[in-house]
């Protein structure tokens, strides 16, 4: 199994500073960064403009800011588009962007597979293989949000994976999809089968 890449994204203020090379402007920086990969959705180093250039090399080198990678890209004629992704191994997991004409939703996934087996679920008959980090369940909005030029206004945590059974990594996403990209939490639905150790 892959090792999930360091990322910026799934990172608090906190640990953004504590990624950077020490600097007496780290907290400056660190909002700056927060700025660009959270409220932009800026996904390449150079278009942080407002860094320094050796700031910018230096993350470069040693983070990335999306962990994901698209696998595929499908597009239905309403409008709904799918994206499979991974960390760069075999492990997919998968992504929808919902348009509607009220608001822009997505969908998205707590873990690779399921262990809960529901025999109505595709994703339950597969079996289980991880869950989920903060950066790959946030990453997922950001890789959605930048398909489209409306806001994604509301997230369902409806993908693959019990949410309850990754619960550190639901609750830290949902915090960084609250406080940093700035969602509503009226707007943040888990959907569970009830399932919690
Ligand atoms: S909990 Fe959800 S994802 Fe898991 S098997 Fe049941 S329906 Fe599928």
């Amino acid at each position: 199994m892959a090792e999930p890449t360091l990322s910026l994204v799934g990172m608090t203020r906190d640990e953004i500073i504590a990624s950077l090379p020490e600097r007496p402007d780290a907290k400056m920086r660190a909002a700056q960064i927060a700025h660009h990969i959270y409220g932009r959705a800026v996904a390449d180093f150079d278009k942080m403009q407002d860094l320094p250039k050796d700031l910018r090399i230096q993350l470069a080198e040693k983070v990335a800011i999306n962990p994901l990678i698209v696998a595929s890209h499908r597009k239905s004629s309403d409008g709904v588009e799918k994206l499979l992704v991974h960390i760069g191994d075999n492990q997919v997991f998968e992504c929808v962007l919902l348009p509607y004409e009220d608001r822009v939703s997505c969908c998205i996934s707590s873990q690779v597979g399921c262990p809960m087996g529901c025999r109505f679920c595709a994703t339950g008959l597969g079996g289980f293989d991880r869950n989920l980090n903060a950066g790959e369940i946030v990453g997922q909005y950001l890789l959605l949000q930048g398909l489209t030029e409306r806001r994604i206004s509301h997230v369902v945590f409806m993908g693959m994976g019990e949410p309850l059974l990754n619960l550190p990594n639901v609750l830290k996403s949902l915090k960084l999809l609250h406080e940093e990209i700035g969602l509503s939490n009226r707007h943040l639905t888990v959907s569970t089968v009830g399932s919690f150790s």
